[in-house]
Order: C-alpha cells, then sequence, then structure tokens
C-alpha cells in the first residue's frame, strides 16, 4: 500500500493551504452568527485539516433573505439569458484555471483521487457550467392555439430561491449538477455542502464573486444536516429544494416540504445498481467493467453496480479474472498517481462498510478478495468481492456506498431481468452483452433511470440521469434539469372582435 503522508509519498503536488473557511452568504465570506465552527478531518489520517463556521438556523435565515433579494431585486433573473450565459462561462474558466486547487481540496477533505479530480471531475464541472451557460438564452414559451376570440402565450420563469443540499461523495460535481441548469434559469440559491466537505464548495463561492455572479445569487452555508439542511427544507421562503444523499433523509426533506411552504423537490437518492453480464461477453472486458463499475470513487457513487449478476455459462471464468485483476486497483494516499482507490471519506462511512463485511460473512457469503482494512491508520479498504450471494442478504439488498461487489449467478435472461428488478431502488444498469436482441429487450426491462449497455459511468452533459422507485425523482444533468427550475406561466388576451371586450 502506498504511503498516506504526502512527504513520504512519491506524488509532487504539497497540500493545498485552505483559503476560505467561513459562510459566504450575500456575496461575503462571514462567520456563523453562533460563533461556532467544526472540525473537517483528512480521510487519510483522521487528523483535522481545519476549522469550518458552523451555520445552522439563523444563518440559513440570513442566506435566504439575500438569495430572496437577488431574486425578486436584483439583476440575475432580470438580465438576458445571453448575459447570464457569460458570466456563466467566465465562472466555467475560473474554475478551469484553478483546476488543481479544486482536486486537492476534494482529495484531501473527501480522499477522492487527486489525479482522476484534476482530469475529470473539476473539467467536468467547467464543461456543465458552459453546457447550461449555452442553453440560457434558449429559455422560451410557445404560442398557444386557443379560440378564435384569445391570444395566448406561455412563459418559462426561473422557480426563484432554491435550496441545493448535496452529498459528500462528490462534493464538485454534486454542486453544479444542481447549481449549473439553476443559474442558467435565472435563479438564486443557498448551496448545503455535506458537512464531511466543505472546502471546495467555499472556494467555488469565491470563485464565483470574481465571474461576476451579483451578490446574493449564490450562498454557501457549511454546516450539519439535521440543523443547517433542515433549515433550508423548511424554510418558508426556498420555493425549491434540490436534494442529493441518502433515502432517509430524502423522506425528512418531503415531510419538511409537506409541513412548511409545499416547496416543490426533487430528490436523487441510494441505489443497489446491477450489472448483468451475459455468456457471449468478453470475459477479460467484462471483468474490467465490473471492477470499474464498483471501485471507481472507492464505491462512494450512488450508481455503482453493487450487484453484479454473471450468465452460469462464463461465471467461473469471470470469478478468476475478478480476483486477479482485483489485485491492480491499488489502494493509498489519493495524491499518489499509483492510488486507484483512496481513503472512505470518515469513520462513520469505514466502519458502517466494514460491518456489513462481517455481516456477509455470517450470512454466508465468500470472500473472494479483499474484506479488511487496508493500512493501519485512515479509512482505506480493500477492493472487496462476495461470491456465494444470496439475493436476500443484506450485503445484496442494502446500498453500502463502498468498495463491496454481491456476485451472483443466473441463467435465462428473464431470471436475468427479475433478479435486477429485485431491489427498492431503480437509479441505474449495466448490460454486458454483443447480442442486440438481449441489449434491447433487457434495457426496456429494467425499471431505473439510465442503462448503460457495454459501458458503465459514461456520463454526459446532455444525458439526464436520476431514479426510478426509491431512487427518487426528478432529474439531473440535459435539458431535462433546466426545465426542473422554471415553470410555466400561461397568458392569455382577448383579441379584436371578442366578446371579452
Ligand atoms: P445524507 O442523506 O446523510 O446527507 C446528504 C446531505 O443531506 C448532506 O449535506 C447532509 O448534511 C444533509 N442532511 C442530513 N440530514 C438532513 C436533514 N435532516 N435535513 C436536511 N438535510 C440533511 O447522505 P450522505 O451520507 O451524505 O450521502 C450518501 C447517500 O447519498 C447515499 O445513499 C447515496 O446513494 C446518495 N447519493 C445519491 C446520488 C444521486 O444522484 N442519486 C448522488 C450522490 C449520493
Amino acid at each position: 500500500m502506498a504511503s498516506h503522508s504526502n512527504e513520504n509519498s512519491d506524488s509532487p503536488f504539497k497540500v493545498p493551504t485552505i483559503k476560505f473557511t467561513k459562510l459566504f452568504i450575500n456575496g461575503e465570506f462571514v462567520d456563523a452568527v453562533s460563533g461556532k465552527t467544526f472540525e473537517t478531518i483528512d480521510p487519510r489520517t483522521g487528523e483535522v485539516i481545519t476549522r469550518v463556521a458552523e451555520g445552522d438556523k439563523e444563518d440559513v435565515d440570513l442566506a435566504v433573505k439575500a438569495a430572496r433579494r437577488a431574486f425578486d431585486e436584483g439583476p440575475w433573473p432580470r438580465m438576458s439569458g445571453a448575459a447570464r450565459g457569460s458570466i456563466m462561462l467566465k465562472y466555467a474558466d475560473l474554475i478551469n484555471e484553478h483546476i488543481e486547487d479544486l482536486a486537492a481540496l476534494d482529495a484531501l477533505d473527501a480522499g477522492k483521487l487527486f489525479n482522476w479530480g484534476k482530469a475529470v471531475d473539476i473539467p467536468n464541472v467547467a464543461n456543465l457550467l458552459r453546457y447550461y451557460a449555452g442553453a440560457a438564452d434558449k429559455i422560451h414559451g410557445e404560442v398557444l392555439k386557443m379560440s378564435r376570440e384569445l391570444h395566448g402565450y406561455t412563459l418559462r420563469e426561473p422557480i426563484g430561491v432554491v435550496g441545493n443540499i448535496i452529498p459528500w461523495n462528490f462534493p464538485s460535481t454534486m454542486f453544479f449538477m444542481m447549481s449549473a441548469p439553476a443559474l442558467a434559469a435565472g435563479c438564486t440559491m443557498i448551496v448545503k455542502p455535506a458537512e464531511q466537505t466543505p472546502l471546495s464548495a467555499l472556494f467555488y463561492a469565491d470563485l464565483a464573486k470574481q465571474a461576476g455572479l451579483p451578490d446574493g445569487v449564490i450562498n454557501v452555508v457549511t454546516g450539519y444536516g439535521p440543523t443547517a439542511g433542515a433549515a433550508i427544507a423548511s424554510h418558508m421562503d426556498v420555493d425549491k429544494v434540490c436534494f442529493t444523499g441518502s433515502t432517509e433523509v430524502g423522506r425528512k426533506i418531503m415531510q419538511a416540504a409537506a409541513t412548511s411552504n409545499l416547496k416543490q423537490i426533487s430528490l436523487e437518492l441510494g441505489g443497489k445498481s446491477p450489472l448483468l453480464i451475459f455468456d457471449d461477453a468478453d470475459v477479460d472486458k467484462a471483468a474490467d467493467l465490473a471492477l470499474l463499475g464498483i471501485l471507481y470513487n472507492k464505491g462512494e457513487i450512488c450508481v455503482a453496480s453493487s450487484r453484479v449478476f454473471v450468465q452460469e455459462g462464463i461465471f467461473d471464468e469471470f470469478e478468476k479474472k475478478l480476483k486477479e485483476k482485483a489485485k491492480d486497483w491499488v489502494v493509498g494516499d489519493p495524491f499518489d498517481p499509483r492510488s486507484r482507490l483512496g481513503p472512505q471519506v470518515d469513520k462513520r462511512q469505514f466502519d458502517k462498510i466494514l460491518s456489513y463485511i462481517e455481516h456477509g460473512k455470517r450470512e454466508g457469503a465468500s470472500l473472494l478478495t479483499g474484506g479488511k482494512p487496508a493500512g493501519n491508520k485512515g479509512y482505506f479498504i480493500e477492493p472487496t468481492v462476495f461470491t456465494d450471494v444470496k439475493e436476500n442478504m443484506k450485503i445484496a439488498t442494502d446500498e453500502i456506498f463502498g468498495p463491496v461487489m454481491s456476485l451472483m449467478k443466473f441463467k435465462t435472461i428473464d431470471e436475468a431481468i427479475t433478479k435486477a428488478n429485485n431491489t427498492k431502488y431503480g437509479l441505474a444498469a449495466g448490460i454486458v452483452t454483443k447480442n442486440i436482441d438481449i441489449a434491447n429487450t433487457v434495457s426496456r426491462s429494467i425499471r431505473a433511470g439510465t442503462i448503460w449497455i457495454n459501458c458503465y459511468f459514461a456520463f454526459d452533459c446532455d444525458c439526464s440521469y436520476g431514479g426510478y422507485k426509491m431512487s427518487g425523482f426528478g432529474r439531473h444533468l440535459g435539458l431535462e434539469a433546466l426545465h426542473k427550475f422554471l415553470q410555466v406561466k400561461s397568458i392569455v388576451t382577448p383579441i379584436y372582435n371578442s366578446p371579452w371586450l
């Protein structure tokens, strides 16, 4: 295993200096009203990185006031879409100029691979802003064909003040998956990053100001879920809440919306996604895909392919390949270019994953590989594959959110479909086959928001994704997501000779 401390590793990158630790409200960095702060922890060591302002209800009130004013009186929703778009393009350029700083903050705070952040996560964030910047001046309603006496048309107007409550697994991507379409629509917002990963969100707040976003358009309140998050969800002056996180908290958001102002909500929740590998697959490539599907971002990804079903004809060969190839997934310091898995985000997540592994062993599943912590400090866990798994075991039904795969067998296409759908979740699924009939039949039969055929995690700005069943509702990405931040207003007027006149 690679070294955990940057001084000892081969990584030439120096851990970043933390510049921003205060709340960002109305264009200024400010302390929490209570003066309280909380620790953010380096998952490589369990040590404190720094302390960050702990916002709660009073700070949320201030942030909502700023966002409300910016929406009701400020220029952002009133300027042309092209003008909004050009500020968003500037924002994207600034993010590009700070790719290393931002990737380093997410590596430090969330244990994400620095190199992948540099190559994938942060450039994608800039691309997201560019995609929606291009859409900002193409928002329009329709002319209605009404009766002969009436002329009607629709406007698409921004929904208003939006609360974006985001998880820790993709601190940068999640910030912009919700904020970029909201900005293009002309909304103003309060972003609440997860308490485990507040650092990059504050850096993005500073860049927003530099890009020329008017004060109050983006506010960032760092703090805990049950205080700051709950205050956003139940606020009477927030028009919409976009929540990405666990199904359990998703329920609370729905309740808070129902008992406050009936605000609109979108929920992107958990998953237990299946990957189905058919007998005609290239076993070598399929094994690579299955490992990528569960080990990318150390399994802390909502669409992870945590249930892998392999057809019986290739099962034994596949199992052997998987065991061999899992060794290539080196666990280590996220700043070290040799590492392919960094540490889990925090102690709670680390303990939760290990307790699922113990449960799997007790229930009679066999460890094909892994199953233990890696190293003697920090929150590293070996890539873990369970075989001899029964569909009703907890490791096969619950979202573990870690590098733990349940490998299972099937005989027929119908059996594969039934097994894939045997879950309360419906976020994504993968199919590996060269047979177009199988690919078409299975992709239409699985109840999930995204189906990847012969690929996995193939995201694109234009390709929306989101949940079926208990994985939530609402869609990220694509123009679908932009429309979720707009509402339709119908305007009707009598025309000449109308009885209304
Ligand atoms: P979580 O639900 O505990 O926290 C998510 C966010 O909600 C955090 O910002 C947290 O502070 C806040 N929160 C917690 N309690 C709250 C409350 N009572 N009111 C308002 N806000 C509250 O989830 P997590 O553990 O941070 O993230 C892991 C979960 O997120 C997994 O289940 C995963 O599948 C899901 N996730 C889903 C997607 C998706 O797109 N569907 C993406 C990433 C993560």
